[in-house]
């Protein structure tokens, strides 16, 4: 059975149970603070669990993208190293919400697996949670006494402990016992020598575990206590890759068809062989393998490469193939690119946004591939000299502390730096690393730390919280359940309304402000201003100050009127409508490549980040914007369609951004249908020619491959070109050439006055040229003889301390053996500056150095200089007279 089969008959399967087959959520997880990727199958549904939705059905069954490179789940130091983890892999998994429980799932489980994939019976181990006395969890009988029935051999069930065998979605909320499925996948002999039993749940990479059912049967709360769920659900996940590995006959993922064609690429880029050993050669095979998979989905599901958040683990994982490579496999040129195109080719089926976006995706690896390489030759130069420095002081180990900056500083991985320290005959002190790191990440841990109360549960919600948002500014509600948060800003209020018209931060545009006014029977007991609204999941949550007296305040309420700051979301209305018209604006300017990869729409301003690789030129944005402008002078009215089947939708023509989700029925926002649909869940004006007027502030560059332009519209925009007119005006006023008023005559105006002064300027540099020959001419005259030398000590006039020095110079120059001492006052200033012959320095012992300080004594400053010239500043200029009778003396 090829992969593909696999994956088509496991969906099959369900199918057959009445299961609905629905989409993977893309792999960026979305409206979650405690998930960067989605990391399961559950991932997606986590709210149905919760209560905070309906799921589309009762069944549902899926494969799912996913990514566990950071948090609860990471693997990413095993993968290479096994070959059974994987940083991005398939999961597929089959729901039930409140319907079947474990009967069914564990007989299909097993039907699946036995009938229709034909696996050996004999093979396949399973795991039962043997409960837990501390925290008042029982032992699992009912999946105990159905496995028995099914696998009719209790020898091949195994009891397991908390860590394996019970899940819970997080420190509190829906929770319980899991079944799991291994399978052995060694030779006869091997088996023969140990039973498999002894090696489930002990790493061994034959016998590995395929597949998790989980039953959601408990809730637990903040005091860590458990009460029973109303409706109980069954969430499984079974590993792809794992699966075929065992229908194929493989003993690795890395040998099934899933890796193989890429692994085919990596031979040929390379000119190495795969083995499929543990050396460090075959380890660099697989972790490229996995990881062009991890980075391209990524990438193909909206996110880039960046420094930040989920784009910088993204960073890392492209990072750490490049220098597998780059170290094991000799690859010195981007080659991660080059196998873009064979894994979008193998998942054009499954997952067409690779395919789709496959010269993007490739585009960003080579961008970030070529940038790499770069920092790895700047490292290396910067490690080779701390190298030579250590060998010179006779020290064998690299410091901890070096190693860590080398690899936060310069992006240069520690394993790498072991490395070359190695064949140098150096170590690294791995113990002082690993410190550094730890306390960097209890650091940015500490940084993070938010917690959260329970919920105060107030009334139920009978489905989703329901947004009346689009259609009024105020609305009567219902207080559904509250709590206190801890974060940075302090304790702050979260409060769910079973009916809002408070917009919560998403698709970009920012969360609704205004306030909850609160009443009990006909008497307003309080008013909670809202200082953001935002999506946990699907739940809209109102931030609110955290009063004294607010649990009360809360709790007697039996009403609340919720209205929203009315101006403000107009502002950000016409922003957003205004992000449409220029998204269409810029396709048809540069081209339909152009997709959005992010945007911010707020009261102030809006931001659209897009695919395009190089600068949008001035006369492109001139062109944008007029473009935009013509479509609100249009004053096209908004077409607004709720609840559109999507199939329908994208028949439309509706732009879809790639990793977003989108449930089976979207909001269509359409400006003139052959010029803007959108698929879009934000607020819009009524009709264009409310936006005004659009003007770009700013263009620029996020990241390889994407541009950011940054505009303000409406108000914002008119307060814009207010300011630049005010500024226009002041410089009109300053030129007093008010007879005529265009722009072109203000520029003009500008640049006569440029000249003249460029002119001036020239003229002034001439005359002061002349003054000083003249005043050379003149100080020529006045050079006296005194005991075998020439000595000149004069006041002069002279414009800067510049001309003064060049002066002492151009008069020793004309005279031989000549001492100099000139005083100026320049600009109220007064300066000296001295000069003496080889005669003095060496024949007397003068140095004008010390001369020049001795007479700047006079003048009330100092200074120094060369033996034979030297330059002193002062404040007081009434004292050059002294000075210079001093300097006469000093040089007589
Ligand atoms: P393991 O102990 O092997 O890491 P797990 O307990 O973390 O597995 P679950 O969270 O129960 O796994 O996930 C369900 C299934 O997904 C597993 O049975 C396994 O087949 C698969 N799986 C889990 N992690 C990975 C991974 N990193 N790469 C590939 N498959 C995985
Ligand atoms: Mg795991």
């Amino acid at each position: 059975m090829t992969s593909s089969e696999i994956r088509r008959h496991f969906l099959d399967f369900f199918r057959s149970k009445q299961h609905l087959i629905v989409p993977s959520a893309p792999l960026v997880a979305k409206n979650d603070p405690t998930l960067m990727f989605n990391n399961s199958g559950m991932a997606q549904f986590k709210d149905f669990f919760l209560g905070n939705g309906t799921p589309p059905a009762k069944r549902v069954a899926d494969t799912q993208k996913c990514l566990r490179v950071s948090g609860k789940h990471n693997d990413l130091e095993d993968v290479g190293f096994d070959t059974y983890h994987h940083t991005m892999f398939e999961m597929l998994g089959n729901w039930s919400f409140g319907d079947y429980f474990k009967k069914e799932a564990l007989h299909w489980s097993w039907e699946l697996l036995t009938e229709v994939y034909k696996l050996p019976k004999d093979r396949i181990y399973v795991s039962v949670f043997k409960g837990d006395e501390k925290d008042n969890v029982p032992f699992d009988q009912e999946s105990w006494d159905l496995w028995k029935e099914i696998i009719g051999d209790e020898s091949r069930i195994i009891l397991g402990n908390k860590k394996d065998n019970f899940w819970e979605m997080g420190d509190t909320g829906p929770c319980g016992p899991c079944s799991e499925i291994h399978i052995d996948l060694r030779s006869e002999d091997d088996v023969a020598q140990k039973p498999g039993k002894e090696l489930v749940n002990a790493d061994h990479p034959q016998v590995v575990e395929i597949w998790n059912n989980v039953f959601m049967q408990f809730n637990r709360k903040a005091d860590g206590s458990l009460e029973e769920l109303p409706a109980r659900h069954v969430d499984t996940g079974m590993g792809f890759e794992r699966l075929c590995m065992a229908i194929q006959g493989k003993q690795s993922n890395y040998d099934t068809d899933v890796f193989s064609g890429t692994i085919r690429v990596i031979e040929e880029l390379s000119g190495k062989k795969y083995t499929g050993s543990m050396e460090k050669q075959d380890v660099a095979m697989r972790v490229i393998a996995d990881h062009i998979r991890a980075v391209s989905f990524a990438i193909a599901d909206g996110l880039v490469p960046s420094n930040a958040k989920a784009g910088y683990v993204i960073r890392r994982i492209l990072r750490r193939a490049i220098r597998y490579g780059y170290s094991y496999l000799n690859l010195m040129e981007p080659f991660m690119t080059k196998l873009v195109p064979t894994l979008a080719m193998q998942f054009a089926d499954v997952f067409p946004e690779l395919n789709a976006q496959r010269d993007f995706v490739a585009t960003v690896i080579r961008e970030e591939e070529i940038a790499f390489l770069r920092t790895l030759g700047t490292g290396l130069g910067r490690l080779d000299q701390i190298i030579g420095q250590l060998t010179t002081d006779g020290k064998k180990e690299i410091p901890g502390e070096t190693v860590f900056e080398l690899n936060d500083t310069f992006g240069f991985p520690a394993d790498l730096t072991a490395l070359i320290a190695r064949e140098k005959g150096l170590s690294i002190d791995e113990t002082g690393f690993q410190k550094a790191l730890q306390e960097q990440k209890a650091r940015s841990r500490k940084d993070a730390q938010a917690s959260a109360g329970d919920w105060i549960e107030l009334a139920e919600l009978d489905n989703k919280v329901e947004f009346v948002g689009y259609d009024q500014p105020d609305s009567y509600a219902q207080i559904v359940k509250y709590r206190k948060i801890q974060n940075k800003q302090g304790t702050q209020v979260q409060v769910v309304l079973d009916k809002t018209p408070f917009y919560a931060e998403s698709g970009g545009q920012i969360g609704d402000t205004g306030v909850l006014e609160l009443f009990n029977g006909s008497d307003q007991i309080g008013t909670l201003t809202v200082l953001d609204t935002r999506k946990e999941n699907d739940l809209s949550i109102h931030i609110v100050e955290d009063l004294t007296g607010i649990d009360d305040l809360l709790t007697q309420a039996d009403k609340v009127y919720a209205v929203i700051n009315t101006s403000r979301r107009g502002l950000t209305s016409s922003n957003h409508s205004a992000t449409h018209l220029l998204h269409s604006a810029l396709r048809d300017v540069l081209g339909t490549h152009v997709a959005q990869k992010g945007s911010y729409v707020g009261p102030d301003a809006l931001r659209f980040d897009f695919s395009h690789f190089s600068k949008v030129t001035d006369e492109q944005l001139a062109e944008v914007e007029r473009i935009v402008n013509e479509k609100i002078r249009e004053d096209i009215k908004l077409d607004e369609k709720r609840n559109v089947p999507i199939e329908e939708a994208k028949a439309l023509g509706a732009t879809a951004l790639f990793g977003e989700k989108y449930g089976d029925f979207v909001r269509v926002i359409t400006f003139d249908p052959n010029y803007s649909v959108e698929l879009c869940g934000g607020t819009h004006v009524p009709a264009t020619g409310h936006i005004g007027l659009f003007k770009f502030t700013g263009e620029g560059s996020v990241s390889t491959g994407v541009r950011r332009v940054e505009a303000k519209t409406s108000a914002g925009a008119e307060a814009l070109v207010n300011e630049q007119m005010a500024v226009l005006n002041e410089v009109r006023e300053l030129l007093k050439a008010p007879k005529d008023r265009s722009a072109v005559a203000v520029v003009k105006a500008v640049q006569a006055l440029l000249e003249e002064r460029s002119a001036l300027q020239k003229q002034v540099e001439a005359l002061q040229n002349e003054k000083v020959q003249q005043l050379k001419n003149q100080l020529l005259a006045k050079v006296e003889t005194v005991n075998g030398h020439s000595r000149l000590v004069e006041k002069v006039d002279v414009p800067t301390a510049d001309a003064l020095k060049q002066l002492a110079y151009d008069l020793k120059a004309k005279v031989d053996n000549l001492a100099v001492v000139l005083g100026a006052d320049i600009n109220g200033k007064p300066q000296l500056a001295v000069m003496l012959p080889d005669s003095l320095i060496q024949g007397k012992n003068l140095n004008a150095g010390q001369v020049v300080k001795e007479l700047a004594k006079n003048i009330k400053g100092g200074g120094g200089g060369q033996p034979f010239f030297a330059t002193a500043g002062g404040s007081d200029s009434s004292g050059l007279d002294a000075a210079l009778a001093q300097g006469k003396e000093l040089l007589g």
